[in-house]
């Protein structure tokens, strides 16, 4: 299992193709968080991020496009203002989490674990086989 990608230059956009960016670096500790913050955020069953290299991720268009949603202790996410596509989270305005589902081609890195499985959806069945976290990974 990867953990962590390899050095390559990756690019990514928003649905609309408005936003894009760059990341010059590896990603790593890729996740998916099943808490119900990251349901209505993502309105969907969970999260799928990795954390960028502070210094490696650049918007090459469309940063004006952006808007943000910040909520308690400086986190938040970043949206395509036409389409709503979530690019990424920021933490006190610099982004340190890329979404991966806007991640264009391959990134060459697996979802690692499953976060707050404790406090999954009903509905969602979570697949045999990966591993999970009641709560957060420690
Ligand atoms: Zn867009
Ligand atoms: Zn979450």
């Amino acid at each position: 299992m990867n953990s962590a990608s390899t050095d390559k230059l990756l690019s990514g956009e928003c649905f609309c193709g408005a936003v894009k960016y760059q990341i010059n670096g590896p990603l790593g500790d890729a996740k998916s968080c099943h808490c119900s913050r990251c349901r209505k955020a993502f309105s969907s069953q969970a999260s799928a991020s990795a954390l960028v290299v502070p210094g490696t991720f650049n918007w090459t268009a469309g940063a004006e496009n952006l808007t943000s949603y910040v909520g308690g202790h400086g986190f938040g996410f970043q949206f395509c203002k036409t389409c709503g596509s979530t690019l990424c989270t920021v933490y006190e305005g610099a982004v340190f989490q890329i979404m991966l589902g806007c991640i264009n081609g391959d990134p060459d890195i697996e979802i690692g674990h499953h976060i707050y499985v404790g406090s999954k959806a009903g509905w969602e069945k979570i697949p045999d086989g990966v591993t999970q976290y009641k709560e957060n990974k420690i």
